[in-house]
């Protein structure tokens, strides 16, 4: 009752909870002085917003004075910031002299920012109507956080699907009771570490490449029309086979990058650990980029075509029929415990 889909990407749906930001001018500046503060909201106010791949995230703003002119930039993270500005018309006005404006700045999140805190910093920039016509800035701080949680996923240990994980749109006239839309999603990144070795006078560095990979349910793509316990069960099933293929996946990166060392060693730390880099870059042969390439359409293209046989109607080994064959779905339940418990699997061989 399901269609699954394994989908080439690392990171897919991200969820931002974050506090709400007030960027509120005291009123003091109208007569041109050149300290101001941006005050956060002392009530912490925390919610959620499911963001598509690579789609901008939106934070309210306020800045509230007489500002002729004004400007607010948002930078994200130490490094990585992307910065937006806005200028517009007051969206509100309050008694005396003070205008408010309540707009919003987006940035967009890329995928190395999931699951991170990160340090929002706020600039506002504020210029004075005629006469003062002074320029003040007002900066402030606040780390929120970026949380994948528009999915499940089967490694954070809460991996048993309930309904209210079933939160995507229905198609036009679904074939299904319900969908899962599960993936698997991975990350290779060079990880360097360093110290000093007081015996030489100088810094070591080792560099190897870090792997990471999670199988992943995406609640907003996955749906429901008519629950049943008999669905939900064969729904997890879905998922389960999702992260039998994650696991494959994951030990046979691990197999061609995991003895890949990189050292160096120089009389400062970032060249000790930039030299140790370019000798890791260096075991990064054409054979082993083509065999990580390969493997990992491999593993996804298998557990593409294992799902479809764990739907399927007739073959060998028989297909669940969507659920609806349940001794076939006994049998594939043992089989997807098995290999979830590591004991080798003839329904799940190696790709
Ligand atoms: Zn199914």
């Amino acid at each position: 009752m399901r269609r699954p889909s394994a989908v080439f990407t690392a990171i897919a749906a991200v969820v931002v909870a974050l506090f709400a930001l007030g960027a509120s001018v005291p009123a003091a500046l109208a007569q041109g002085k050149e300290h101001v503060n941006i005050d956060t909201p002392k009530d912490r106010q925390e919610f959620s917003i499911y963001v598509p791949p690579l789609a901008p995230l939106t934070i309210p703003v306020s800045a509230c004075d007489n500002i002729f002119t004004r400007k607010v930039k948002l930078s994200v993270g130490a490094g990585s910031a992307s910065n937006t500005s806005f200028a517009g018309s007051p969206t509100e006005t309050f008694p005396g002299d003070r205008v408010c404006v309540a707009q919003n700045l987006t940035f967009s999140p890329d995928q190395a920012q999931a699951d991170q805190e990160l340090e929002v910093v706020i600039v506002a920039t504020a210029t004075f109507a005629p006469p003062n016509q002074s320029t003040v800035t007002a900066t402030n701080k606040v780390t929120i956080k970026i949380k994948t949680v528009g999915v499940k996923a089967w490694s954070d240990g809460d991996h048993a699907l309930a309904w209210t994980d079933f939160q995507g749109p229905v198609p036009n006239a679904p074939k299904d009771d319900a969908e899962t839309f599960c993936k698997i999603n991975w990350h290779i990144s060079d990880d360097v570490k360093s110290e000093f070795n007081s015996r030489t006078s100088s810094w070591d560095a080792t560099a190897r490449k870090g792997i990471k990979t999670r199988a992943v349910f995406v609640r907003k793509q996955s749906w429901v029309t008519k629950k049943s316990d008999q669905t939900l069960h064969h729904e997890q099933g879905h998922f389960n086979i999702c992260e039998i293929y994650r696991r494959k996946l994951d030990k046979k990166l691990k197999d061609l990058l995991g003895g890949l060392e990189g050292k160096g060693s120089a009389a400062t730390q970032p060249e000790a650990e930039k030299a140790a880099l370019a000798d890791l870059a260096k075991k990064v042969t054409k054979k082993i980029e083509d065999d990580v390439t390969r493997a990992i359409k491999d593993h996804l293209n298998a557990c593409d075509a294992k799902q479809r046989e764990y739907d399927r109607e007739h073959g060998d080994p028989p297909g669940t029929h969507h659920s609806q064959d349940q001794t076939a779905q006994q049998a594939w339940d043992t089989q997807i415990e098995k290999s979830l418990n590591n004991q080798p699997s003839s329904y799940f061989p190696d790709p």
